[in-house]
């Protein structure tokens, strides 16, 4: 029998800490790196040396790579997914410690000379000894580590299964590493005829408050939708205020209506989404003037369990059109007052609505144009160009301002749910079973809260609830697009079993030692074998 070069506690520790000294936090020259290194251990496995058409990047832009890894059983054709990001968040708030922030080991050690600075739970448990701080370790390297280990034990035991352990970038931002992941696993399906049976993520189970020590298996995930508004008034001087309509008046109408709005809230399972906020508002005044602002735009945050993004445009345009109704009557009273005629009331656009006035008006290469300098401006995100693609369209077509005009900016996580699925309720019973051998307590939560890349699978839309988001994201097809029709090829159920930690994004990040190193490589490796 070979040895295992990742099988022991011991060595499946080494392995994480080998992975988060590799630091990459997204959109750096680390997350660019990342994905050839892991390339390169795998190849210490003699699996891959002999067999190196198994072990596949992909691009994912920005000089980013997707890693799937492919362990193919000469006879079987069912196949599960083993997904994880490879991408962290960044690590300014480790302070003078943010050099040791990869270093865990070393980490760990240090914060024990002075644990006092430490929040009172995070002390609590670095002096019992269970817990390895740094960033990554929990969210989500662990995870990988663990598929790593689940890819060498099943090549060299021969599991009668398939195994595609599929590792991305850009988790953390705009999931850009699984939308492309996506269509990559819809062609090695095709590559090597597999058939999807599971797909396993394993981000971090998160305690539901500081005591709780429960560990979660999910059985799907949460959703989460940006609805938009750019605000178009009218520009006066301030000496002459009623010449005029700043477009901050006009924002607050409707922010007040999306902060906590109900409507949006969803329930199901016994579960609720979080209530809508505001991400972002601002107007787009470069500088101060007596000028008044008469640009503005604002950002909305809305979680889903089942509404698709046609569903939730209604809802958005209904709060908008109530929003502006409010106005338009406030207005006028102070019109009345002050004895003027007024600017004219405010309507509520879609960007739809305003791309197929502004291409009649000024012709689609214009516009296009218009368009295309936007988008090849770097120093703009997805989020920034999508409000900057309608400001510059509002300003070509004045004419239909006082407006609001709505739409969806980047990114997007549809929700997907699978608790019903009979191989699901399986496995959950089998994972609680699994876990009373430890003297451990899984539940079952089924939507997982904190956002991941499950979003990208097994989509189920009968009506092709996706059309207003196309139609409604300036920056669609362009920077930004997901792939629908490959996520619906992706069918089958979704599962995320992964290890206990504390603190993901923050500078106490902690992953639970026992729960990696000792209780998950069994429960999922007995997952897995529960498949054969
Ligand atoms: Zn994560």
């Amino acid at each position: 029998m070979m040895g295992k070069l990742w099988v022991t506690p011991e060595k499946l520790r080494a392995l994480l800490c080998e992975l988060v000294s590799w630091d990459s936090i997204t959109l750096t020259e680390g997350e660019q790196a990342f994905a050839p290194k892991l390339v390169e251990k795998f190849r210490e496995l003699r699996y891959f040396q002999d067999r190196p058409s198994l072990l596949q990047m992909q691009d994912a832009g920005l000089g980013r790579q997707v890693v799937t890894a492919l362990y193919k059983h000469p006879e079987a054709t069912e196949t599960i997914v083993l997904i994880s990001h490879f991408d962290t968040v960044q690590t300014e708030e480790y302070g003078s410690l943010e050099p040791l922030a990869y270093f865990p080991e070393e980490l760990t050690k240090k914060l024990m000379e002075n644990p006092e600075e430490l929040p009172e739970s995070a002390r609590a448990d670095l002096e019992t000894g269970k817990y390895l701080f740094g960033r990554g370790t929990m969210d989500m390297k662990m995870g990988l580590a663990l598929h790593m280990q689940l890819i060498e034990k099943a090549s060299v035991e021969q599991w009668p299964i398939n195994l595609v352990l599929t590792s991305v970038p850009d988790e953390e931002v705009n999931s850009a590493g699984m939308r492309a992941a996506v269509t990559h696993l819809v062609r090695i399906r095709e590559e090597f005829g597999l058939t999807y049976k599971l797909f396993l993520n394993s981000e971090p189970s998160f305690s539901q408050n500081p005591t709780d020590i429960a560990e979660y298996i999910y059985t799907g995930t949460i959703g989460k939708i940006m609805p938009a508004a750019l605000f178009y008034g009218k520009e006066t001087h301030v000496g002459e205020p009623m010449k005029g309509m700043t477009a901050n008046y006009i924002a607050s109408f409707l922010t007040q209506r999306m902060e906590w709005n109900d409507s949006f809230r969803e329930t199901d399972l016994g579960e609720s989404t979080p209530l809508p906020v505001s991400l972002q508002q601002k107007d787009l005044k470069m500088s101060y003037s007596t000028q008044t602002p008469y640009r503005a735009v604002a950002l909305y945050n809305v979680f889903l369990l089942k509404r698709t993004a046609s569903e939730v445009m209604d809802l958005f345009e209904q709060v908008a059109e109530d929003a502006m109704q409010a106005l338009n009557e406030n207005y006028s009273m102070i019109c009345e007052r002050e004895q003027v005629t007024g600017i004219g009331s405010v309507k509520v656009l879609r960007y739809e609505e305003l791309l197929t006035y502004a291409n009649k008006k000024l012709g689609t290469e214009q516009v296009e144009q218009l368009k295309q300098q936007t988008l090849t401006n770097e120093q703009w995100d997805d989020r920034e160009k999508s409000l900057r693609i309608v400001d510059d369209l509002m300003i070509q077509c004045q004419e239909l301002a006082p407006a609001t005009v709505i739409l969806f900016a980047p990114p997007y996580y549809p929700a997907v749910n699978t608790s019903k699925d009979t191989l699901i309720v399986e496995i959950v019973a089998l994972m609680k079973q699994s876990a009373l051998s430890f003297n451990n307590k899984v539940d079952q939560i089924h939507y997982f809260n904190g956002i991941c890349d499950l979003s990208y699978v097994n989509y189920e839309d009968e009506g092709k609830g996706w059309t207003a988001f196309e139609n409604n994201t300036p920056v669609w097809g362009d920077t930004y697009s997901i792939p629908f029709d490959d996520m619906a090829e992706l069918k089958g159920p979704v599962l995320n079993v992964g290890p206990f930690g504390k603190d993901a994004h923050q500078k106490t990040e902690r992953l639970h030692l026992d729960s990696a190193f000792v209780e998950m490589p069994v429960m999922l490796e007995t997952l897995i074998k529960s498949l054969f």
